[in-house]
């Protein structure tokens, strides 16, 4: 035998989905974008979709994700520095993510921008979610940094410059900022109320009330970023200090990186155990009051959670129906088979609903940014725990049965090609981070008390009622449990059941007939625990044609 005897021939395998346009190439998404924001220039969502769908980033998400980032707590004659090493594929996807100004930039333009910003957001996911991590977080300290007049006048200008700017430098001298978020603490992270890190007061200038900060956080992720949000304990209760990495004097602050964490997925970003050695921070808003400026910041954070999941299920389902439509099994293509249909067009329904759910919220966010408006207040209050709740919760389910869609090909990774797996390992974080299930079960009920909820929900939902009998009983259903009366073990049921009549109802205003009626059928008459298991009657054919490429 010698070594050149060819033993088989390469067939029936699919081929890569790259070099696709994943903006235009989504219906789903541009009908909840022209249904949400008629007016719309989406120009520049052209652009990113086909930049996020390119080979040349999928390459880049492949290297940032297998040459993970390295600590280095000290240089090598032992002076401290506390600094993470990236592979330039990580720099790269962190500077188109800037350039596409998915962090600080709609807080500085006007009316629409969290909406665009939200659908890029998504798109941007499909091609790497690990780096909006720092993305994420420096959009959503917008918010709160304006409780303190002079930091927010130094910093905006770098936070909501589109350059990324990666060296470890003053504020002063970068052309581009990020920022992240510390609360999470080994005692504690969904109950903040428990955290020890200790503020002492420690003078005042330019930028307020200084404090010397003593304690850890369990959780710090992109510790790279130029600066934090942190919550500390001061004698008036939990309190929230804005803590940069360089001081005003251009030394370096007193944040230690104790090590990185070993994650599941989540590859590219660095995720960290930290300690504040007396580090320096000043005070954003009132002491005792950290509570409500975190909170601030979550809500930014958990649209995130939601679109970003919405974005890879879009990414799961494209790459099955791209698998599907190549593969042949038992003398058809796959996606000609009856019964892989069904999967399809199942998974189809959940991402193009969770696009919806997601989009919506955004919009609620896009409104009250930019103005009054009652309704959309209350909405975006009650829409955030949903989305959040329900989309992520969606996510590892509809992760694994995309994968399936793949057969064994879909479980193996090759050195980062096969990106199923990858979002497979994503898909629980979104869940978990930001408040996990039932935190934001129970923060619906807390949402309940803020407003007449149920006229916002029968008014939000008018355009579908009568259109389906299911739809109409879960109506009836979901206001009864608006009450107020709703028990704390049966949350999870009532944000659940809301979130799917709410995209019940989005569906019927921009999406088919077929999606909104084997939705009803599949989600609100028969709550089914597999995928694949819509009714008879569905109109599978016009489902999955819709969720192709075009
Ligand atoms: C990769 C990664 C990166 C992260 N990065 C950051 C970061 O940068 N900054 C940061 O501050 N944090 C970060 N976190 C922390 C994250 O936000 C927390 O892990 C999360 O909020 C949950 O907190 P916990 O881990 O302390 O779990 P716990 O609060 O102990 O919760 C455990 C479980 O109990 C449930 N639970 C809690 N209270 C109740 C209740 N009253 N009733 C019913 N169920 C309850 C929760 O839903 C959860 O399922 C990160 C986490 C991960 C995994």
């Amino acid at each position: 035998m010698t070594a050149d005897v060819v033993t088989h021939e390469v067939l029936n395998q699919s081929t890569p989905l790259a070099d696709v346009n994943l903006y235009s190439g989504n219906r789903a998404l541009r009908d909840a974008l022209r249904f949400n924001a008629p007016a719309l220039d989406d120009a520049a969502l052209v652009a990113l979709g086909a930049e996020a769908g390119s080979s040349a980033m999928q390459r880049d998400a492949r290297l940032a994700n297998t040459f993970s980032p390295q600590l280095k707590t000290h240089d090598r004659f032992g002076h401290r520095i506390d600094q993470v090493e990236f592979h330039p594929s990580y720099h790269a996807l962190m500077a188109r993510a800037m350039h596409h100004g998915l962090h600080g930039t709609p807080w500085s333009r006007g009316a629409g921008a969290h909406i665009e910003r939200a659908a890029a957001f998504m798109l941007f996911t499909e091609a790497e979610p690990s780096v909006l991590c720092p993305i994420s977080m420096s959009y959503a300290v917008m918010p709160a940094l304006r409780s303190n007049a002079a930091l927010h006048a130094d910093w905006s200008p770098g936070l909501t410059s589109t350059q990324y700017d990666e060296r470890f430098l003053p504020f002063d001298q970068k052309a581009g900022l990020t920022m992240g978020m510390g609360m999470t603490e080994k005692q504690g992270g969904s109950d903040v109320r428990a955290n020890t890190t200790r503020a002492e007061p420690d003078g005042r200038d330019d930028w307020g009330v200084r404090y010397r900060l003593t304690g850890h956080k369990w959780f710090f992720s992109a510790p790279m970023c130029d600066a934090f949000l942190v919550l500390a304990q001061t004698p008036a209760g939990l309190s929230c200090f804005f803590l940069p990495r360089w001081l005003p004097d251009g030394t370096v602050n007193a944040l230690r990186i104790q090590r990185l964490k070993h994650k599941l997925g989540n590859q590219a970003n660095a995720s960290s155990e930290v300690e504040f050695h007396g580090a320096a921070a000043w005070r954003i808003g009132d002491e005792g009051r950290g509570i409500p400026q975190i909170l601030a910041m979550g809500a930014m954070t958990r649209l995130d959670c939601a679109l970003g999941t919405a974005g890879l299920m879009r990414q799961a389902l494209s790459i099955a129906l791209q698998h599907t439509s190549q593969r042949q099994a038992f003398g058809k293509r796959l996606i000609d088979q009856p019964l892989m249909q069904n999967v399809l067009a199942d998974l189809a329904l959940e991402s193009e609903a969770a696009t919806a759910l997601a989009l919506r919220l955004a919009r609620a966010v896009d409104r009250t940014e930019n103005g009054h408006d009652e309704h959309e207040s209350l909405m975006r209050r009650v829409l955030t725990p949903i989305a959040k709740f329900w989309i992520c919760k969606r996510g590892s389910a509809f992760a694994q049965e995309a994968m399936e869609c793949l057969g064994g090909n879909g479980y193996v990774e090759e050195q980062g090609e096969g990106v199923m797996a990858r979002i497979y390992r994503e898909m629980p974080l979104n869940s978990i981070w930001e408040g996990a299930g039932n935190i934001m079960a129970l923060d619906l009920l807390r949402a309940l008390r803020g407003g007449p909820v149920a006229d916002a929900l029968a008014h939000e939902t008018a355009p579908a009622q009568g259109a389906h009998p299911a739809f109409d009983a879960m109506l009836a259903r979901v206001l009864h449990g608006l009450d107020g009366a709703t028990e704390e073990a049966q949350a999870r049921r009532l944000a659940r059941d809301t979130a799917l009549l709410l995209q019940a109802a989005l569906l019927r205003q921009h999406s088919t007939d077929a999606v909104f009626t084997a939705f009803c059928a599949s989600r609100l008459a028969d709550a089914s625990d597999v995928f694949g298991a819509l009714p008879a009657g569905c109109d599978l054919n016009a489902i999955v044609a819709r969720a192709q490429f075009h």
